[in-house]
């Protein structure tokens, strides 16, 4: 099963590759965390990588597509992937069709989680964050029991300082505005999957698996 996941940031990405990838048996992909990972060790892809990220800059496409390539080839590849955070343009997804096209592949599905802005900004300004301990909770949805206090260990709750209305705004806007092209892109193709992410994540992970039977 050769997947690619997309939805904005808060649709419940994470959640739902997580399960995917458990009940697939394939590896969950994710090009931020091979980027990440890279940085930390210091290797050369990550001091590259490192220079564009630091200026606020997107790395750019040849060098996400050759970690992409490097990784998809590898040996636990051979039942599929699961591809996070890649392709994120329509340049990239043509990219990662000419790759797997030379590798005799293709796609399967492109599940995309649709949630609504509203809905999105909702999750992000009513989440809490445990200063001690990490905990979160959702003032609505995951309350504490106590308002502003941490159930685990009683550290004080607080909100991110990007999860303001505004930014969370922002981050969708920017979200949309690169990746509806790519939306369309697989639309036309046939792949996308849409799936409500307003559901819960159960009915979200059996709404996916049904419809890749
Ligand atoms: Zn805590």
């Amino acid at each position: 099963m050769r997947l690619v996941l997309l939805g904005p940031p808060g649709a419940g990405k994470g959640t739902q590759a997580s399960a995917i990838v458990k009940k697939y048996n394939i590896p969950h992909i994710s090009t931020g965390d091979i980027l990440r990972a890279n940085i930390k060790k210091g290797t050369e892809l990550g001091k590259k990588a490192k220079e564009y990220m630091d200026k606020g800059l997107l790395v750019p496409d040849d060098l996400v597509v050759s970690i992409v390539k490097d990784r998809i080839t590898g040996d636990d590849c051979k039942n599929g992937f699961l591809l996070d955070g890649f392709p994120r343009t329509v340049n990239q997804g043509e990219a990662l069709d000419r790759e797997l096209t030379q590798m005799s592949l293709k796609l399967d599905r492109v599940i995309n989680i649709d949630v609504e802005k509203e809905v999105l900004i909702e999750r992000a300004i009513g989440r809490r964050i445990c200063k001690n301990c990490g905990a979160t909770y959702h003032i609505k949805f995951n309350p504490s029991k106590e308002e502003g206090v941490c159930d685990i260990c009683k550290g004080e709750l607080l909100q991110r300082n990007d999860d303001t209305k505004e930014t969370v705004e922002k981050r969708i806007e920017v979200y949309i505005k690169q990746t509806k092209p790519l939306i369309d892109y697989y639309m036309e193709k046939g792949l996308i999957l849409n799936v409500d992410g307003s559901k819960s994540i159960d009915a979200i992970f059996k709404e996916i698996v049904k419809a890749l039977q």
